[in-house]
């Protein structure tokens, strides 16, 4: 029986490890892909406090080295549903191949791509379609490309793509942005750089890698075609809760209904990081939301 189980292993359940085994409990996190989560991905975090710039992969690293060397277990495995028994819980790992106790149960399970859901999209995905800028940009070097979305990964993946692409479409449905305002003002500067606003991509063509990508003005109407080998979705995420559905209440969008102090409908079971209800999805508040989830499980074996 752990004290602790963590489900994921990015910034919210690495952090919740370090301070769940700091205060000397039984900590076992289980991550399905690779530890890190999301911000695995970026090419340069600028907004750590205390760090001015590290890879996405350094510090996703070096928070995986940090909990495991202080004595957090780590296994590779997809946590595929959650049960109370007797005052206690049980993770059922993928397959029903293992079940394992826990007093206390971290969700921190993040959150995976929204797609576009057009045509084209499932066909061409690894063949033009991408979801990483960070992981795909380069193989798009000198090549004409599409950024789809309004936020901060939409502007920043349009940002580093600008400096290799030989032209980077930004497509978005409005005609201002949920993203930073300083990204949105470096790339009109870039001359490389074109806004379609008030538009959508209604299908991507090719028949080996995409060719082009059909867009919609959704406020004077009309569509065209434009020329592009690569098509960079970024318009958010969505959670991955269903493991926990059983036990816990979901909002309807699936995030896990929690407050700042990452306590859920169940008790026994908190939430932190990306998958639950939040205002600011940022690194340092998954960081903190690990915190505070692992302090609150402390506090619940008392
Ligand atoms: P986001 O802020 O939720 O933005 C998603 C964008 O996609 C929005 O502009 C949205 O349009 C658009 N969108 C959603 N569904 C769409 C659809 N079906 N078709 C077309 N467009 C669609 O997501 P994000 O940019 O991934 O950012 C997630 C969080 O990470 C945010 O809190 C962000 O600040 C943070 N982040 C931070 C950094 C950084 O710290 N530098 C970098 C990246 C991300 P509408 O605006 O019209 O809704």
């Amino acid at each position: 029986m752990y004290d602790i189980v963590i489900i994921g292993a990015g910034t919210a359940g690495l952090s919740a490890a370090i301070y769940g085994v700091r205060a000397g409990k039984t900590v076992l996190i289980l991550e399905s892909g690779m530890f890190g989560g999301q911000i695995v991905n970026s090419r340069c975090i600028e907004n750590y406090p205390g760090i001015p710039k590290i890879s996405g992969y350094e510090f996703s690293k070096q928070l995986y080295d940090q909990a495991v060397s202080l004595g957090a277990e780590y296994r590779s495995t997809r946590a595929a549903n959650l049960l109370k028994k007797d005052g206690s819980f049980t993770v059922l790992t993928e397959e029903g191949k293992e079940e394992l106790s826990a007093k206390t149960v971290i969700v921190a399970a993040g959150a995976k791509h929204r797609t576009l859901g057009v045509p084209g999209e499932e066909k061409l995905k690894g063949q033009g379609v991408s979801y990483c800028a960070a992981c795909d940009g380069a193989f798009f070097r000198n090549q004409e490309v599409a950024v789809v979305g309004g936020g901060s990964t939409a502007l920043s993946d349009a940002a580093v793509l600008s400096d290799y692409c030989k032209k980077v479409y930004l497509i978005h449905r409005r005609d201002t942005f949920r993203g930073e305002a300083k990204l949105v003002d470096t790339l009109k500067e870039k001359e490389n750089v074109e806004f379609v606003l008030n538009s959508r991509i209604t299908a991507i063509h090719g028949e080996e890698a995409v060719e082009s990508v059909t867009v919609e003005n959704v406020s004077i109407g009309g569509t065209k075609e434009l020329p592009v080998q690569g098509v960079f979705v970024a318009v958010g995420q969505v959670p991955d809760n269903q493991m926990a559905a059983g036990l816990v209440e979901l909002d309807d969008m699936g995030y896990i209904i929690s407050g700042e102090d990452c306590k859920t409908s169940c008790p026994g079971i908190f939430a932190a990081g990306d998958c639950r209800t939040k205002e600011v999805r940022q690194l340092v508040t998954a960081a903190s939301d690990g915190a505070v989830a692992a302090l609150a499980a402390c506090e619940f074996m008392i």
